[in-house]
């Protein structure tokens, strides 16, 4: 059924051109939400849609920025895009291939005068990756209704104190008529991510592609550790009540459970410590933490929660410690709908390849979009399963190939949705 194939010199050469964007002397992208070279970035889009799609942009109330390709039916858009913010420091692929393949798709339905059904629109949503206003996947987070107008006026930089209100307006938007970004259920018909797998799965099975059949939940409970803090010299070994030690042993055990369930859709990590007084010469008297488990099966996650109480009461009473948990974030896991699924494995079928699905184990704006339209994400391959980082790569034939899959799935979503 595939009419046309993706001009994949042409995304080669965008995908490059654009990481010229924000390029620093380490040979990473720094195009952090609101950062000059966000802005730039934006202008880059605006221009290439401009003058290749003649299709006029449109910015919504966060920023978002939206091009749309009329169809032949009164009906609502399919929408495909990413994020075109980078995490400090990253790569060319996280997010840009998602907005430039998505580009790339509109493009070839252009060239070669293939009428749709659905009106076909791009986006690129604003501050995807963790930023300074301590909020990721805003764009699409704000457009799905899970953060208002005045939780968004609240927010500030932690860093220079920065309103988030004055950076958004600065892109292009304004959080006073954010009301009007908000999607409606039956605006879009169906939503398609294209993103770099970030992992190691693809590479290790040697495929290209995967649907994505689970965006991950998360949850973290933020923990204290309360010893007593002494003479780190005069206080023999068997008198102490080191909170750290304390700590360590946690996550030991926390680190076996996980382990114990050998399992790769089941992750969990302490990433964050601070430790009182944190002096040489004093025993730590107090660490708090942040504890992280990601899963799909929430099941698991209260099976884990529950091993973890068992061993954190030995601890206590072995180290004569306090621990108080705490939950801070309970983010269910988000899994993405049957018949986008289906259509982008048809078209993985399509180009040869066989068919695989994947959970999410980082968060996506696909997980937002699932909460107002049907939404689907197709991964490809990350070499040596790196991202956020300079040496972020995918090969290009494996770029080719997501690329005639996810054109294969749309026209096929196109085909078979109202
Ligand atoms: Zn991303």
């Amino acid at each position: 059924m595939l009419h046309s194939k993706i001009n994949i010199n042409r995304l080669e050469k965008n995908l490059k051109d654009l990481s010229a964007v924000g390029k620093n002397d380490k040979g990473g992208i720094d195009r952090a939400l609101g950062s000059e070279a966000d802005r730039e970035a934006r202008k880059w889009l605006m221009a290439y849609w401009d003058k290749n799609l003649e299709l006029p942009v449109k910015t919504d109330a966060i920023a978002n920025m939206w091009v749309e390709r009329a169809g032949i039916e009164g009906i609502a858009p399919i929408v495909i895009g990413s994020h075109h913010d980078t995490v400090p420091n990253g790569g060319m692929y996280d997010g840009a291939l998602g907005v430039l393949l998505a580009t790339e798709l509109v493009q070839i339905l252009e060239e070669n005068n293939v009428t749709t059904r659905h009106p076909i629109a791009i986006v690129s949503f604003t501050g995807e990756e963790p930023n300074p206003f301590n909020v990721s996947t805003l764009g699409s987070r704000v457009v799905s209704g899970r953060v208002g107008k005045e939780e968004l006026l609240g927010i500030k930089n932690i860093e220079d104190g920065t309103t988030l209100k004055d950076c958004i307006e600065k892109i292009g938007g304004d959080l006073e008529k954010i009301q009007d970004a908000l999607i409606k259920t039956g605006d879009i018909s169906a939503f398609i991510e294209c993103h770099i797998e970030q992992g190691r799965r693809l590479v290790d099975a040697n495929q290209a592609v995967a649907s994505v059949n689970c965006i991950i939940g998360i949850y973290r409970e933020n923990i204290t550790i309360i010893g007593d803090a002494n003479h780190a010299g005069t206080t023999v070994m068997r008198d102490r009540q080191d909170a750290l030690l304390g700590a360590c042993e946690l996550n030991l055990a926390f680190e076996k459970i996980l382990k114990d369930l050998e399992s790769d859709e089941v992750v969990g990590t302490i990433g964050y410590l601070s430790v009182f007084p944190n002096a040489a010469n004093i025993i730590p008297g107090e660490v708090e933490l942040v504890l992280e488990i990601r899963t799909c099966e929430p099941q698991i996650k209260e099976d884990i929660v529950r091993k973890l109480s068992i061993e954190a009461e030995k601890i206590m009473k072995n180290r004569g410690v306090k621990i108080i948990r705490k939950v801070n974030l309970d983010q269910r896991e988000m899994p993405m709908d049957e018949t986008v699924m289906k259509a982008i494995n048809k078209g993985i079928e399509s180009i040869g390849e066989p068919v695989r699905e994947l959970v999410s184990m980082a968060g996506h704006d696909a997980a937002n979009m699932q909460r107002v339209t049907q939404s689907g994400m197709i991964f490809v391959q990350s070499i040596d399963g790196k991202s956020h980082c300079p040496t972020e790569k995918t090969h290009i034939k494996d770029i080719e190939k997501v690329g005639n899959a996810m054109l294969e799935a749309l026209l096929i979503l196109d085909r078979e949705l109202d």
